[in-house]
């Protein structure tokens, strides 16, 4: 295997799939089993999932709704898309664990780095909810700084889209795609892979990150087995 720890950021709306809210039952499904898939090679997993298909902070403020609340909220929208994860997984027979940013006891374990360390050491998919728990970030940013706690030796980002093209494929049809970029490139290029803080985390870490589609079968899979797929990113 390429990688033994892997951080795999999902969105919360590729879980949509089809639909224009909430969670497509089928979607989850088969991204637990392109997870088990490589949890059966070997590999220790750890999961950030987004929100976006139920509530975004920024969206709070349209309606009126005050900017740290909304970011909250958004918070409990990712844990809901966990507890969603956590069962689709687990009912295909893998051992997990969410821990989540904001303390909520009776649904799961707080965030302890060490704890979590230890989760994924004994196999368990370890899926952090709630972001950092801090309003102003996003889950992107959740994703690369808890791969550098954790010492993930990449984040994969699985997206709808295949990689990060010159520019946005699904309106520019003219738009190529990259297979690999520097940090720098993308800065200078002023390209859209993440949000600044958590691209800027990543590169000071030096912690590459992988742009690809989760929606293909098997491509998680390849990327672990040392496939290039998608745009890598990196120093
Ligand atoms: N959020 C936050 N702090 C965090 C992570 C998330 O405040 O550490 C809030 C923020 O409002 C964000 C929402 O949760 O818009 C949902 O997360 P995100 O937009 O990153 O989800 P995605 O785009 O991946 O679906």
């Amino acid at each position: 295997m390429k990688y033994k720890r892997i951080l795999l950021k999902l969105s919360g709306e590729s879980l949509m799939g089809e639909k224009k809210y909430g969670i497509d039952s089928a979607i989850l499904q088969q991204y637990a089993e392109e997870i088990k898939k490589v949890k059966d090679l070997g590999v220790e997993i750890a999961i950030v999932i987004g929100g976006g298909n139920i509530f975004r902070g920024v969206q709070a403020e349209k309606s009126g709704i005050d900017r740290v609340q909304g970011d909250y909220m958004g918070m409990l929208a990712t844990l809901i898309n966990a507890m969603a994860l956590q069962s689709a997984l687990e009912q295909i027979g893998l051992y997990t664990r969410l821990m989540s940013g904001i303390k909520i006891e009776s649904v799961c374990e707080p965030f302890i780095r060490r704890r979590a360390i230890r989760h994924l050491e004994k196999g368990r998919i370890v899926i952090f909810g709630a972001g950092i728990g801090n309003p102003y970030f996003t889950t992107d940013s959740t994703a690369a700084l808890r791969a550098i706690e954790i010492e993930s030796e990449v984040v994969l980002k699985g997206t709808r889209v295949d990689g990060v093209y010159t520019a946005d494929p699904e309106k520019d049809a003219s738009a190529t795609k990259f297979q690999k970029i520097s940090f720098t490139e993308v800065y200078e290029k002023n390209l859209n892979v993440m949000d600044m803080t958590a691209f800027t985390l990543c590169q000071e870490n030096n912690l590459p990150i992988i742009v690809f589609d989760m929606n293909q079968n098997e491509n998680l899979t390849k990327l672990v087995k040392g496939e290039q797929i998608g745009t890598l990113i990196t120093v």
